[in-house]
């Protein structure tokens, strides 16, 4: 299941990138994998998949401690500053920062570890009460507060789009965010470079692709339905 399921969304990736005359290969499709036991990783990984996405901090500590080394795992959830610990050193980038006083605490852990950490700034662009997330005439300033922090690269932006059921009513939202992005990548702030954008999801990924996602976040098409009744 999950190797057709991979087969199936890398082929709407190719046909969205050809519609919107991109090349295929600026598009990372990340395999959501939260929730979903080990062994199904193990299954994607056979496939050749290498990039996992994971939005709480200890359950990505225990995949990534105990699979293979070269996999990447992408850090997309709300991020707290006492969960940073597990986060820093693991994640090839972390997709979810959204203030200050979290960015100063992945500074101090990638201090400690030597490393560089690698961040996107979340933007809520729809506004949508529920989400973490600036809004958007918050963003520049935050990424020029940010980009003074050594251990930290910021590489781009991500968004969550609001749940529709027509994913073309997220089309204004992927577009806001890469016009966002052109924007501060014109102000050419030290340490910043605007190369990523994190959007689309299992609904909307197609259109995400056609308006300029770099990556795609895609758990339930690849995984299946995600139970949360098991959990703690
Ligand atoms: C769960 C999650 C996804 C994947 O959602 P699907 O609808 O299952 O594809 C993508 N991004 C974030 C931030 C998530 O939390």
């Amino acid at each position: 299941m999950i190797q057709e399921n991979l087969s199936a969304v890398e082929e709407k990736i190719k046909n969205a990138c050809k519609r919107a005359n991109r090349n295929p290969d600026d598009v990372t499709l990340i395999a959501v994998s939260k929730t979903k036991p080990i062994e199904m990783i193990e299954e994607a990984i056979a496939c050749g998949k290498r990039e996992f996405g994971e939005n709480k901090a200890q359950e990505m500590k225990e995949k990534c401690d105990a699979l293979p080394k070269d996999i990447k795992w992408h850090f997309i959830g709300h991020l707290q500053t006492n969960k940073v610990k597990y986060v820093v050193g693991r994640a090839c980038l972390i997709h979810s920062v959204d203030s200050f006083h979290l960015a100063e605490a992945i500074e101090a852990e990638s201090a400690k570890k030597d490393v560089i950490s690698h961040i996107l700034v979340e933007v809520n662009v729809a506004q949508e009460e529920s989400k973490f997330g600036l809004k958007t005439e918050e963003t520049l300033a935050l990424i020029e507060k940010i980009a003074t922090l050594p251990h930290i690269h910021i590489d781009g932006l991500m968004t969550i789009a609001p749940f529709v059921t027509n994913p073309e009513e997220n089309r204004a939202v992927f577009r806001k965010l890469r016009e966002l992005s052109v924007d501060i990548a014109a102000k050419n702030i030290d340490n910043v470079s605007m190369n990523v954008l994190s959007m689309g999801m299992t609904n909307d990924y197609e259109v995400a692709v056609e308006e300029g996602a770099t990556y795609v976040r895609v758990g339930t098409g690849i995984f299946g339905e995600r139970d949360y009744s098991k959990q703690k």
